[in-house]
């Protein structure tokens, strides 16, 4: 049966990081049920951040739990974790060298497992070289495999083909050149099948970027209708096909850097059936107004809107606007903003509403969600490192789902907290130009409204998403769009969620 879909990040700013409250590029995705990881991106640094997850032992996930990397493009900021992922994952072959009976000798009493390819690597042009070039040259030998399969634009010189097993790293498989379709596609790079569920299917596609970079289409196959109702079929096939037959194909858009990814959106549409349940769009600058940061504290005074727009798609990157406007051209459900400059630092944890990095935050959110518009009453959210989204599968009921994009959307602040704070947050924030109507805080505000959709004093982002008719996954939690970053050890007696372990961590003192 379907369950839910798990992204957390790990890496939230740009090439001007890592600071202090971000680390660079990388996600990873739990959609196969299985307890295996997909990661997308692998900045420098990643390992680390799988120890410093502030969560309990038994939820935080697991480096090992890996088996498949997307690489988006080959900036360091997104690939330099690689070679330590790779040599935590793969594990220490034993040592030719080491004297018998040494820990690490190939000449211990026990034979070696036999390896086996513990993890595959999709990326661009030169990941395959430079994988090889690293392990080689860092002497690393291990005991399991791995392999990488690249995506070759048109006209991109195939090596894969021309490779011969002796160049290969010792814990190298051969991996595959992928050509694009004519329209410039990968189609179903990956096909996934899951246990009692549509298998999940990777495509990919070209975006505009300062170098060649990609962006990735995570989707669940649309479910084929049951031949059959027959009381005699077996409860595991038909009936399963039925329970997918019921839920609403989700996908996952992952964009790695980008000016304008609108060369995805053929392949993103080309299937009616699956809605964008969320967007992961590059959010790397942004205009902060003067009467937020009065005193220029992300950026010259001279800075403005149209400044930064420029100034980003010079670069090949995007302002939240930009990421918000992508975001209801695809008819997205969600929109999660990360590659945020590393002027942004994050919050600290428990921010309250007049904290100026928060209140930076929530600038960037509204400024995408103005742009987007989503009909679903949902708004834009600027991740910070260790933020979950959790989606969860969509039932079809009675075909009313139809008119939103199929998800149901309630997003709730999981405490309590007194409009009078919402209401002065929304005041600070409307000046000097209009927001527009405020979604309906605390009320209906139609299906898919928010519910008191802010951050909120001493609460920093805990959103909860909340579809009243999908499955709890235990293992999960139970929002679909759960932010989790209680890593500040303090207590937050407003919170209604405390399972996770607190983590305590040195911070630099918040002052702007
Ligand atoms: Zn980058
Ligand atoms: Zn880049």
């Amino acid at each position: 049966m379907s369950t839910n879909i798990v992204v957390t990040f790990l890496g939230t700013t740009s090439g001007g990081g890592p600071i202090e409250t971000r680390n660079c590029s990388s996600l990873v995705v739990d959609a196969i049920g299985d307890g295996s990881l997909w990661m997308v991106d692998c900045a420098e640094g990643t390992v680390r951040q799988f120890a410093q997850q502030p969560l309990s032992s038994t939820q935080r996930l697991k480096v090992n739990s890996v088996n498949r990397i997307f690489i988006t493009h080959m900036h360091a900021d997104h690939s330099m974790g690689l070679i330590t992922l790779l040599r935590n994952i793969l594990g220490f072959a034993p040592d030719p060298h080491a004297p018998p009976g040494f820990v690490g000798s190939s000449s211990n009493s026990r034979p070696p497992k036999p390896p086996i390819l513990k993890v595959e690597i999709y990326g661009p042009v030169g990941l395959r070289a430079f994988v090889r070039t690293v392990l080689t040259l860092t002497h690393t030998r291990s005991a399991d495999r791995y392999c990488v399969n690249e995506l070759l634009m048109p006209g991109g010189i195939p090596s894969a083909s021309r490779d011969v097993p002796e160049d290969w790293h010792s814990s190298e498989v051969g991996g595959r050149d992928i050509l694009c379709s004519d329209d410039g596609f990968w189609r179903e790079i990956v096909v996934q099948e899951r246990d009692r569920s549509t298998p999940i299917v990777v495509s990919a596609g070209p975006i505009v970027h300062r170098d060649p970079c990609i962006g990735f289409v995570f989707s669940e196959q649309s479910p084929r209708e049951p031949e059959s109702t027959s009381n005699t079929e077996s409860q595991t096939g038909p009936a399963q096909n039925t329970l997918d037959c019921a839920t609403i194909p989700r996908t996952l858009v992952i964009l790695g850097d980008t000016s304008d990814p609108s060369a995805l959106i053929p392949l993103i549409k080309e299937d009616a059936s699956r809605s964008v349940s969320l967007l992961i769009h590059e959010a790397t600058d942004a205009y902060i107004p003067h009467h937020i940061d009065s005193r220029g504290t992300t950026g010259s005074k001279s800075r403005n809107h149209e400044t930064v727009r420029t100034k980003a798609i010079a670069k090949g990157h995007s302002t939240p606007a930009m990421a918000g406007a992508f975001a209801r051209q695809i008819g997205a459900e969600r929109l999660a903003l990360n590659h945020i400059g590393s002027r942004f630092p994050a919050p600290p944890p428990h921010a309250g509403p007049s904290n100026f990095r928060h209140l930076c935050m929530r600038e960037i959110e509204h400024q995408a969600t103005r742009a987007w518009q989503p009909i679903n009453g949902n708004r834009a959210v600027a991740v910070s490192d260790f933020d979950r989204i959790v989606i969860p599968p969509v039932f079809k009921s009675s075909g009313d789902v139809e008119g939103m994009g199929g998800s149901e959307v309630v997003v709730a602040v999981e405490t309590t907290v007194s409009l009078t704070v919402l209401e002065q947050l929304e005041e600070v924030m409307a000046e000097p130009h209009s927001h527009g109507p405020a979604r309906g805080r605390g009320s209906s505000g139609g299906r898919g409204g928010w519910r008191g959709g802010h951050r909120q004093h001493g609460q920093h982002g805990h959103f909860r998403s909340h579809n009243r008719q999908h499955q709890h996954d235990s293992t999960a939690g139970e929002g679909s769009i759960d932010r989790k970053r209680e890593h500040s050890g303090r207590h937050d007696s407003a919170s209604t969620t405390n399972s996770s372990q607190h983590i305590k961590r040195p911070r630099r003192g918040d002052d702007q």
